[in-house]
């Protein structure tokens, strides 16, 4: 039987062991960690539970066809909401817009708070649409390094939109043609930091990002973020896949240009297919010291980080949803702050997550469990002792302002993660939380395949590496590397019945 080992237990190993095991691979999933998710876990907090990392779902289809996949009936596994309102976005002026999933009912509520024209909203969603659709078969479900891709009738879709992709022009500027409100722009430029890039830098392309949550929609799973992952543990281990936590891999090893399985502290593991989950960079660096590195890919500029504070906060706030957003007076020095000069904006842009608006369990009666985010560059030496202690201020300033309230006072659990502990805890290089930022047009071609051209049976899923960061893409990686995989000499498993 083809064997198949997998380094990591992030969203996207988990995926990808779905996809071999259905394919008919027997598959050992090895985690460095002692439990899987990676960014992905939960934890709790006296009363409140945390999903420590992602807290956005969008595309959840992605997960449900994983079920069906494998003959299974996703909700039996796995069930989601459609959130509405999806977001609060709160600005310094005291407005405030709600954006409903409807575009229709988001369009009129920008008007009315922000006076922005319903129509150009409207436009610009519909417009996000047309570009997601142009593109999407192109860049993100296929491999970007296989002829055939090109040879693919959708190149001819993608290139029929390439004068509206905004190439040549950056996130920002596409916005400020479509919209003359400072605050509008700035709730679009947002969606830059969903794959921790920069709007002022990165191109317009990215605007297909609206789409994913305005038109397809954002979702809360039952059990929160968290139970993506467990639930696709569970079909994963029905399925036959093998999770060895506490396992970390310390050698992909190979003979001539083959890969022929891992090496652990304890043990060795022969596979004919081995899947990095790891971070791309330390799995060249730490892994296989003895290959030459893409080293042009490997130093790609990184996504940014995040500083999160997890507070329980004893009291509840009817004006906030399960995702909040506190806008910062000058965005463009907030990213300057990130990108060029390395270090954190003394005014920055706060997002509060909510999980117990959704799941009152999540938080004791009367309380809420608070994840409050801000995005920060990724770990290059920085004294994060003392960026945060000062952004924790700055924050709790903006809280209390733009809520009228002394935020501290109401905080009775807290725990912190920084770049440094979602590095040491992932291997994510630089605590990253995207891998490489899409900062560059030319981002999407620069990096890393999901296969390795020079050694044999060598395969990459995850973040770090095509089509990119966030939960969606990590599973469309799983899904390039399921196809890539060849046939496994085995039949496969057999659908449900
Ligand atoms: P990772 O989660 O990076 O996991 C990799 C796994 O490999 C880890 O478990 C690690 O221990 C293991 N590993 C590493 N090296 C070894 C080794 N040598 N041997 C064995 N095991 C090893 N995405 C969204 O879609 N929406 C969001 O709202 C969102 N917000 C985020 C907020 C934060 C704070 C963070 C951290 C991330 C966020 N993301 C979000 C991004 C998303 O979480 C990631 O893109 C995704 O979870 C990464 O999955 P992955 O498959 O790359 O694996």
């Amino acid at each position: 039987m083809s064997k198949a080992v997998i380094i990591g237990a992030g969203i996207g190993g988990i995926a990808t062991a779905v996809r071999l095991a259905v394919k008919g691979y027997h598959v050992t999933v090895l985690e460095a960690n002692n439990t899987f998710g990676g960014k992905m876990h939960e934890f709790w907090l006296g009363g409140y539970r945390f999903d420590a990392g992602p807290s956005l779902f969008t595309m959840p289809h992605l997960v449900d066809e994983l079920f069906a996949l494998a003959g299974r009936d996703p909700k039996e596994y796995f069930t989601y909401t459609r959130l509405n309102p999806i977001t609060h976005y709160f600005w310094p002026d005291g407005s405030h817009v709600k954006a409903y999933a409807d575009a229709t009912k988001f369009a009129e509520e920008a008007e009315r708070q922000l006076g922005v024209p319903k129509k150009a909203v409207q436009d610009a969603l519909a417009k996000s649409n047309r570009l997601y659709k142009g593109t999407a078969d192109t860049f993100l479900k296929k491999s970007l390094h296989k002829l055939d891709t090109y040879l693919s009738p959708d190149v001819l879709k993608a290139l029929s939109c390439l004068s509206d992709l905004g190439l040549t022009t950056t996130m920002h500027e596409e916005n400020l043609k479509q919209f003359s409100d400072p605050r509008f722009v700035q709730l679009l430029d947002r969606f830059a930091t969903y794959n921790g890039s920069d709007p002022y830098q990165a191109p317009g392309t990215l605007n297909i990002i609206p789409h994913l949550e305005h038109n397809i929609g954002a979702f809360y799973p039952k059990g929160g973020i968290y139970a993506i992952a467990a639930s696709l543990v569970k079909l994963a281990e029905e399925l036959g896949v093998e999770f060895r936590y506490n396992e970390k891999v310390n050698r992909i090893l190979t003979t001539k240009s083959k890969v022929t399985g891992v090496e652990t502290s304890s043990s060795t593991y022969e596979g004919d297919l081995v899947v990095s989950n790891m971070d791309v960079v330390p799995t060249y660096r730490r892994l296989l010291p003895n290959h030459s590195a893409p080293e042009k890919t490997l130093q790609q500029p990184r996504s940014s980080s995040a500083l999160i504070f997890y507070w329980g906060i004893k009291q509840s706030f009817p004006q906030l949803h399960v995702h909040n957003i506190f806008f910062s007076q000058n965005y463009k020095t907030e990213f300057e702050h990130i990108f060029k000069h390395k270090t954190i904006s003394a005014d920055p842009t706060v997002y509060v997550n909510i999980t117990s608006k959704a799941e009152p369990g999540d938080a004791p009666r009367g309380s809420e469990n608070w994840f409050v985010m801000v995005n920060v560059p990724h770990n290059q030496g920085q004294n994060w002792e003392q960026l945060t202690a000062d952004t924790r201020q700055a924050v709790l300033i903006k809280l209390n302002a733009m809520l009228g309230t002394k935020v501290e006072a109401l905080i009775e659990e807290e725990q912190i993660l920084d770049p440094l502990l979602i590095e040491s805890r992932t291997s994510s290089f630089g605590g990253a939380l995207y891998g490489s930022s899409s900062n560059n047009r030319m981002a999407a071609f620069l990096r890393h395949p999901n296969f390795s051209s020079k050694l044999k049976g060598l395969y990459f899923c995850g973040g770090s590496v095509h089509p990119g960061g966030g939960i969606p893409l990590c599973l469309l990686s799983a899904k390039i590397v399921g196809e890539l995989a060849p046939a496994a000499v085995a039949s496969p498993v057999k659908p449900f019945q």
